[in-house]
């Protein structure tokens, strides 16, 4: 099979990459904005039609942590419902009949009828107000893939991280997620021998992490296991923690003094919690191991400081 990898330079694609070895009889093409600009229609269908694709994984989005979303809404909209657009027209167009889109956890309502969620409440009531953009064109990707499964037959599979984190990740501190802007400031912090680490929020929301090199081994387990044609949306989760015991983990994996934090409670936490249940994964593949927090946050410090000169940052 040749297998079609969009946002193939970002995160979670180079951690497909990273464990493709255990898949030799596919071909994996990586596709990053260099190679087309994905809310670009008419680049779009020539790249699919040049390439013949069996499935694809379908990963490029333009992502961000909390404050890009807040300060980057109508773009984050935007971009996401061209790419989603465009992707699933040329997959539709070049015969991909099955793949995995992604969405994620932000997208689900922010005053839930319950937790933990499910993938049945995803449409029930608005996301937090703190991502809207990007929350309703990951939506919206829900609902495409829905209509081309219904109308078409194709086996488009939405799955629903929650935050991930690992090797590959982006540190840029002004738009990366939680754990690589914590990491890279905290690291900053302590080169520069800093007296008070100043952490935003109160510590206090829950957040659900995933292992990056995890989520990579469960779409393509997802993907290959091509006898469930079930193509409802499934949620991908990891235990929920507060962030100040995030935080606590962190100091000990950098080596800093945890008496230096401070929690600037004027800077906004975000939604408190949203939290995801992980039922109907581990009903279909009940073997499924995620890495300790601990074990992924010190492997991603490690590489992290490896590989500082070239990060994302
Ligand atoms: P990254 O930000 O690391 O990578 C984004 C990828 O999308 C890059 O390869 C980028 O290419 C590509 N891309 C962005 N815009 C375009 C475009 N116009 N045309 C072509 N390619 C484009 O993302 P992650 O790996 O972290 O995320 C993968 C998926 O998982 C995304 O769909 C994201 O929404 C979802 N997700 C991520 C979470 C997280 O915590 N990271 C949590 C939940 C869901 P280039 O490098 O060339 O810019």
């Amino acid at each position: 099979m040749k297998i079609l990898v969009t946002g193939g330079s970002g995160m979670v694609g180079q951690n497909i990459k990273y464990i493709e070895d255990k898949h030799r009889e596919h071909k994996f093409v990586y596709l990053s904005s260099k190679d087309c600009d994905l809310t670009n229609r008419y680049e779009t269908m020539c790249y699919f039609q040049n390439g013949k694709f069996d499935f694809i994984i379908h990963l490029a989005a333009n992502v961000g942590g909390l404050y890009k979303n807040m300060n980057q809404g109508i773009k984050m909209f935007s971009d996401n419902i061209k790419i989603n657009e465009n992707v699933l027209e040329a997959c539709y167009t070049y015969n991909i009949e099955r793949g995995i889109f992604v969405l994620s956890s932000c997208i689900y309502p922010e005053n839930p009828s319950k937790f933990p969620m499910d993938e049945t409440m995803i449409h029930e009531s608005p996301p937090h107000r703190s991502n809207q953009g990007y929350a309703y064109a990951k939506r919206m990707l829900e609902m495409q893939c829905r209509q081309y499964n219904e109308k078409y037959n194709t086996e488009y599979i939405c799955l629903i991280p929650v935050n991930l984190y690992g090797k590959y990740d982006n540190f840029k501190i002004t738009e990366s997620h939680v754990i690589p802007e914590l990491m890279h400031r905290l690291h900053l912090g302590k080169i520069n021998d800093l007296d008070k680490y100043d952490i935003y929020g109160t510590g206090e929301p829950l957040r659900q992490f995933l292992y990056a090199e995890n989520f990579a081994e469960i779409i393509l387990k997802v993907l290959f296991d091509t006898n469930n044609n079930d193509t409802e949306p499934m949620v991908v989760c990891n235990d929920e923690i507060k962030i100040k015991n995030l935080v606590d983990i962190l100091c000990d994996v950098i080596g800093i003094n945890k008496e230096k934090i401070e929690y600037n409670k004027n800077k906004s936490n975000g939604i408190m919690r949203k939290t995801v249940s992980n039922k109907k994964l581990l009903e279909k593949y009940p073997n499924i191991v995620f890495k300790d927090l601990n074990i992924g946050l010190n492997e991603m410090y490690n590489w992290f400081i490896k590989n500082y000169i070239n990060l994302r940052k």
